[in-house]
Formats: structure tokens, C-alpha cells, sequence
């Protein structure tokens, strides 16, 4: 509401104060140069992407050290090692990916000497919307794919992270010609006064009703989007499921940086008897996990900032949920902006089922059956993930047939989207289009059909 009120307005008039007019329309004119279009040139690029990441790899957990108290070492494990082996699979298959694609004409009404191939176009100019919550790695990540396709990209990273905004900014400007990569730094004026210009496609990883902003401005200009968003992703614990594995990889997953994490297990659908049980092994892999203390736990990280951690404070407060376990003795404290893990009862029209939590919350709900848990997520929005755990087969594959969702692991969380052959994006309100790996490659490019006949 208020973007549509004021603070519209005000964007407004930002943006005939600001324009990325001549930013975009250098890149256009070094797209049309054809200088993106040798794959040794990509490669050189997506080697230097490379470079710079393990060169700064203490940099980058350095800075999300500052903006999200997150681990240093998870950062360099999960963020760094990620866009490296993406660069490395790139690198590996970049060349077939690449190739025309030859197709056959038989069977279509054409000359019989004939033959029809697809041809893979770069796009041009990509726009890259970025949020703050896993800041530099999702600056790079699609950076990849956007580079080995042969367009040209212009970065917009999250102003809630200043610190990886800065460092991403530097790393861009030290080692790429602006004309193939550059940064725009800021904030909703900035970003909107680059949504005035014309792109070829615009990727945006964010929240749904920022999506619907971004889809708006692109479509002044008939602009593909990939949008990359969020929601409440379930998890049902069946009775037959191991509780003891169940509540390891649930805690090996929901509170790495402090639930803010856009596949996070958002809340658990389960049988009312077996609610005790989880939230008792929940606690003791907490306590493996993070110690009694979660607060003076090195692994534990912190909210982005004052807003989110009111929001999350405050639909604590609203909750009618009953907290069934809450790790260690100290208060949210919001000079520190921390926050404890949680696991509550709740009821479907709690506070905390209202929107995705993107905190240390883990509301357990109660459902008399299986059907009944299906019934329950069909009735939200298509979710990012959705996650059982189970031994039952006949469950999985009703599961799998009856649901939907971005994406899906069974008897962990999080899992398929480390796996570089499936694609990774969300479907619905959680997003629309995908990338890794080849995804990726695919998503920024065109296939163009061709025909060629003998003369
Ligand atoms: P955010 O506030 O950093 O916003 C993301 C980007 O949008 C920023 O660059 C910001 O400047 C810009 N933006 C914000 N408001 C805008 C406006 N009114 N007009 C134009 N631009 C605007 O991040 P966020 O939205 O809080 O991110 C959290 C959400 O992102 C969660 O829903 C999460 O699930 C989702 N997410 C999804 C993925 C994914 O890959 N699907 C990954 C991470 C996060």
C-alpha cells in the first residue's frame, strides 16, 4: 500500500533525479559489438569470477560476518565453494551447451534437402536484482549463467547488507570493464529509477509483493523476468518417520542464519502425540548444535536489522501458540538483534502461519492424517520447497503427484537444490522460471529456430 501512497511519489521524483540511462545503453552498445559472443571470451570471464571469489573468499565471510553475524567458515563452505563449482561446471560444459542444436525435419512439410537447427542467442542486457540475505552469493551465483550465455549484466545488490553491497562493488569494479559488469548500488529510489530503462531480461530474487513491482516495469517493455522468491515451504513428519534423523537434519538446516533462508523449513505439519517428541530431539540437537547458549554460539548468526527483527518480535507477540521449546535463557535482545531458536504449537490461524516466518521460529501444527496435510498445502500458496519425512513409498509418491512446489526433498531439507543437474526456482507466488547449471544457461538465452534450405 504505501509504495502505491508516498513513497511512490517519492521514488518517483528520484528517479528523474537519477538515471541509469547511459549506464544501460553503454552495455547495449558493447552487447551489439558482438564482443560477448566468443565462448573464449566468457570463459575468460567466468575464470576471473572464479579468481576473485577465491581471492576474496575471506573478504565475502567478512563481510556477511558484518551484516548477519553469520559463520565465517559456513560462509566460505556453502556461499564461496558454490559460485566456485559453478564457475568449474560452466567451465566444464559451457562449450556443449553452447552448440547449435540440430533438429530433424522429418515428418514436417519442407524441402527434404533441407536441414533446421536451433541456434543459442545471447539475450543482452540483464538486469540483477539481488536480496540481502545470503548477499554476495546471490550476486555471483546468477552471475554465471548470465555471463556464460554471452550477455552483459548490471548488478543491483541489497542495501539491507552494506557491507557485502560495498565489497561486491569493489570486486565488480577492480576487475570487470563496466561495459560487461557493473554495480548500482542502493535502494528502492535506485532500483526503481533502473526499472524506468529497457533491459532483455531482468532476474529478481526477493519477496512476492516486490516481485509484482518488478514484473509491472518489465512488462512496459515486454521484458522476460525470472523471479526468484520466497513463502512458507512445509515439512510433514509422518508417524513411521525417525524422529532422532528427522530432528538432526531439520536442526542441521532451519536455523542456519537464523532461519533467513529463502528454503528454510517455514513449518511442520505432524500427528498432535508426536509433537513432544520432536520438540524434546529438536532441543537436544540444538544444544549439540549451538550449546545452551545459542547467543555466545560462533554459529549463530543474527537478523538483517531493526525492521525484521520487530516484525518477527512482534508476530511472537501476536502468536496464541504455546512455545514448547525455546533455546537457552536469554531474551531477544535488539541492540544485538538476536533472537532464540523456538519450537511452538500453533493452530492454522496463528500469527506465524499468516506469512513466510524468515526467522527462528518453528511452528508445529497438527493434522489427523496424512490426506489432511496434503489438504493443507494445497490450500496456501505453491510453495519454494516443500519437504516429508517418511519410509512410506506410497506416501512420497502421493506426496509428489498431489503437491507441488519449486522444489522437493524427501526425508531431509534443502538438499535438491545442491544438486547441479535439477533446476532451481519457484512455481506460483514463489516464482516463476529456474536456473543452475544448464537452467541457467538456458534461462539467458534465447533458442532461436533456424531452417536453411539449399539454394
Ligand atoms: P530485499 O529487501 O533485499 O529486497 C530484494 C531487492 O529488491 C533489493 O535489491 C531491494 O533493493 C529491492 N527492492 C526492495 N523493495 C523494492 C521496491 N519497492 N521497488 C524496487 N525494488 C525494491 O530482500 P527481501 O525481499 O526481504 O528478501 C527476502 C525474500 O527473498 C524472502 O521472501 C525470501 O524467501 C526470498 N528469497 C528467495 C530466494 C530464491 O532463490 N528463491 C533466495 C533468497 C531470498
Amino acid at each position: 500500500q504505501s509504495f502505491f501512497g508516498p513513497k511512490r511519489l517519492q521514488c518517483r521524483s528520484y528517479s528523474t533525479m537519477v538515471s541509469y540511462h547511459s549506464t544501460v545503453e553503454a552495455q547495449r552498445k558493447y552487447f551489439k559489438t558482438g564482443a560477448t559472443i566468443p565462448l573464449e571470451g566468457r570463459k575468460a570471464v567466468l575464470k576471473k569470477i572464479k579468481e576473485i571469489t577465491i581471492k576474496h573468499g575471506n573478504d565475502i565471510a567478512d563481510a556477511v560476518h558484518k551484516d548477519l553475524k553469520r559463520d565465517r567458515e559456513y560462509t566460505k563452505a556453502f556461499d564461496v565453494a558454490a559460485v566456485i563449482g559453478e564457475c568449474d561446471y560452466f567451465l566444464a560444459n559451457l562449450d556443449e551447451w553452447a552448440k547449435p542444436i540440430p533438429v530433424s525435419t522429418a515428418g514436417s512439410p519442407v524441402d527434404p534437402d533441407a536441414e533446421a537447427f536451433i541456434v543459442k542467442d545471447p539475450q543482452g542486457v540483464v538486469l540483477l536484482i539481488s536480496p540481502w540475505n545470503y548477499p554476495v552469493f546471490l550476486c555471483f551465483w546468477p552471475l554465471v549463467p548470465i555471463i556464460a550465455a554471452g550477455n552483459t549484466c548490471i548488478i543491483k545488490p541489497s542495501e539491507l547488507a552494506p557491507a557485502c553491497s560495498e565489497l561486491i562493488t569493489k570486486m565488480v569494479k577492480e576487475n570487470f570493464d563496466p561495459n560487461l559488469i557493473t554495480v548500482v548500488e542502493g535502494g528502492v529510489p535506485e532500483t526503481t529509477a533502473l526499472l524506468e530503462e529497457r533491459y532483455d531480461h531482468i532476474m529478481y530474487t526477493g519477496a512476492p509483493h516486490v516481485a509484482k513491482i518488478i514484473m509491472a516495469a518489465a512488462a512496459k517493455n515486454l521484458t522476460p523476468v525470472t523471479l526468484e522468491l520466497g513463502g512458507k515451504s512445509p515439512v510433514i513428519v509422518e508417524p513411521d518417520a525417525d524422529i532422532q534423523k528427522t530432528a538432526e537434519r531439520l536442526v542441521a538446516n532451519k536455523w542456519v542464519n537464523v532461519g533467513q533462508t529463502c528454503i528454510t523449513p517455514d513449518y511442520v505439519l505432524t500427528r498432535d502425540e508426536l509433537k513432544p517428541k520432536l520438540a524434546a530431539a529438536i532441543e537436544a540437537e540444538l544444544t549439540k548444535k549451538y550449546g545452551d547458549k545459542p547467543k555466545d554460539s560462533p554459529l549463530y548468526s543474527r537478523i538483517i536489522n531493526e525492521r525484521h527483527f520487530d516484525r518477527l518480535v512482534s508476530t511472537l507477540e501476536k502468536s496464541e501458540g504455546k512455545v514448547l521449546h525455546k533455546h537457552g535463557d536469554d531474551h531477544h535482545d535488539r541492540d544485538d538483534k538476536f533472537i532464540a531458536p523456538h519450537v511452538l504449537d500453533v493452530h492454522d490461524k496463528d500469527a506465524f502461519m499468516q506469512d513466510e516466518i524468515f526467522g527462528p521460529f518453528l511452528p508445529l501444527l497438527s493434522v489427523n492424517s496424512f490426506d489432511e496435510a496434503i489438504d493443507f498445502i494445497n490450500n496456501g500458496e505453491k510453495p519454494l520447497a516443500s519437504y516429508i519425512f517418511t519410509k512410506d513409498e506410497g506416501k512420497i509418491a502421493k506426496f509428489l503427484s498431489h503437491t507441488t512446489a519449486g522444489g522437493v526433498t524427501i526425508n531431509d531439507v534443502q538438499k535438491h537444490a545442491s544438486v547441479k543437474g535439477l533446476p532451481f526456482g519457484g512455481v506460483g507466488n514463489s516464482g516463476m522460471g529456474r536456473y543452475n547449471g544448464k537452467y541457467g544457461f538456458d534461462t539467458f538465452t534465447h533458442e532461436k529456430a533456424v531452417y536453411k534450405r539449399p539454394l
